[in-house]
């Protein structure tokens, strides 16, 4: 089966509404998923929830079919973040689950992310497994052995409730601070869920975006310059911290006390510093994760890991090594004793429980320590294999520690440099950081010069 126009991934299918990604490409990946989780685990359930967007409710029915169509009994928990749905393929034990939403991608697109039954994304062996189905007929029920639909309207207080039963969690010491906060959650799930928690933590909440229609006011990407209404609502109400959550409630970034945002690095470096000092363990990060991370494992003795980039392979890293604490430096905080998977709610509470333990504001830890600047670049693929680029790289800076997971990374002690081509588009990322902008700079131009070298002898 061909899907022109799909972006189909390890752990997901992403289009765009009414071009690539109808109801048809929906329905069909849905039924090969219901088929191949339920026979991996006869019997049992498949979790489905979606984020705001405004194809969720049209690709939720047609989801719900297509489930039912290969026998499936469906546990419906209605618009949540993608970390409930893991955290509710758990509870339910349930074959898988799937995610409708397209994170923190632009309003016209949509997408269906494929969860197994331990909560992580399909890795690349079971996603492949999975679409292998699509080859062939899928295996559809007769009219008598047709699935179910079944509603859980209790996902999200579950997924609280779980935060805060968190061991270390110093709730009462963030309850008596009765932190001011701000709040953007852009019209996503993210309403949905982080009031509940942050009354639950005793903030008073200011907040923006909390209508959950999906018709996003702004880029939905929550960096740093798509943050400027909650800039303005940190400064204008008094919030010691602005929390800002991508439609999906996974990725959460950071406006500090002055309103300023600090760059979404600094929420995994953050939750790493809340957790620590309770937890002592190792540290997964992806290889394009600032030093802030690092430093912040650094300070604590804590081991440091690197996995390659897409969600799944940290989450199998950081199970690999048993690792306290991992996630990703787009505001990405994974925390194991909860669940594989990065979630936003998680993040807010242990930035909370930093600030009320410390008595720090969020400010003195981004001046506390080393600044540096992140540079990112994306060059046309060379039709060649980039083995040689790596060796070309590696031997001029022989004196750089070289890994080779995922693309190649150079690291020294204060920057760094990662190339890698994209899984899904005919690109070669480079990512560089450095103290300065400058430098960075300097480390990209470096890197694209045997690329650069390549494309023209191609
Ligand atoms: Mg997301």
């Amino acid at each position: 089966m061909r899907f022109d126009g799909l972006m189909v991934s390890v752990s997901g299918v992403r289009g765009r509404v009414g071009d690539a990604l109808t109801p048809e490409v929906m329905a069909t990946f849905a039924a090969a998923f219901g088929a191949w989780a339920t026979a991996r685990h006869p019997g049992r359930p498949v979790v489905v929830g979606r984020d705001s967007r405004v194809s969720g409710a049209m690709f939720t029915r047609v989801v719900h079919a297509a489930l039912e169509s290969v026998g499936c009994t469906v546990i419906d928990i209605g618009m949540v973040p993608t970390p409930t749905v893991q955290l509710e393929v758990e509870h339910h034990h349930a074959a898988g689950g799937l995610a409708i939403t397209a994170s923190h991608n632009p309003i016209e697109w949509n997408a269906l992310k494929f969860i197994g039954s331990s909560g992580l994304f399909l890795s690349a062996a079971e996603g492949a497994e999975m679409r292998a189905l699509l080859d062939g007929a899928i295996p559809r029920a007769t009219w008598d052995r047709l699935g179910t639909i079944v509603a859980d309207e209790d996902a999200i207080r579950r997924h609280v409730d779980a935060v805060l039963a968190l061991p270390f969690l110093d709730v009462a010491a963030i309850r008596a601070k009765a932190f001011p906060v701000a709040l953007d959650c852009c019209h996503g799930a993210g309403s949905r869920i982080m009031p509940a928690l942050l009354d639950a933590l005793g903030c008073t909440v200011s907040s923006i975006g909390m209508t959950a229609d999906g018709r996003f006011p702004r880029p939905p990407e929550p960096v740093a310059e798509n943050l400027g209404a909650l800039s303005d609502l940190v400064r204008a109400s008094g919030a010691v911290v602005g929390f800002a959550t991508d439609p999906d409630v996974d990725r959460l970034a950071l406006v500090d006390e002055t309103g300023r945002p600090i760059g979404e690095d600094y929420t995994l470096a953050m939750a790493v510093r809340a957790v620590l000092p309770a937890r002592p363990g190792s540290v997964v990060t992806n290889l394009s994760t600032s030093k802030v991370v690092q430093d912040a494992a650094r300070d604590h003795g804590a081991d440091f890991h690197f996995a390659p980039v897409g969600e799944v392979n940290v989450a199998l890293a950081m199970r690999d090594a048993g690792a306290t604490i991992g996630g990703e430096g787009n505001g990405g905080v994974i925390l194991p004793e909860l669940h594989l998977g990065r979630d936003a709610p998680v993040a807010v509470a242990l930035v909370l429980h930093l600030l009320a333990t410390t008595g720090k504001s969020v400010s003195d830890f981004v001046t506390a320590h080393p600044r540096y600047v992140i540079v990112k670049d994306k060059l046309d693929r060379p039709d060649v294999a980039l083995d040689a680029v790596y060796a070309a790289l590696r031997e001029r800076f022989a004196e750089a520690v070289a890994d080779t997971q995922d693309g190649l990374r150079l690291d020294w002690p204060d920057r760094w440099v990662h190339l890698r081509p994209s899984g899904t588009e005919p690109i070669v990322r480079v990512i560089a950081e450095a103290p300065t902008e400058e430098a960075a700079r300097q480390l990209i131009a470096d890197a694209r010069e045997p690329l650069a070298a390549l494309a023209g002898a191609a």
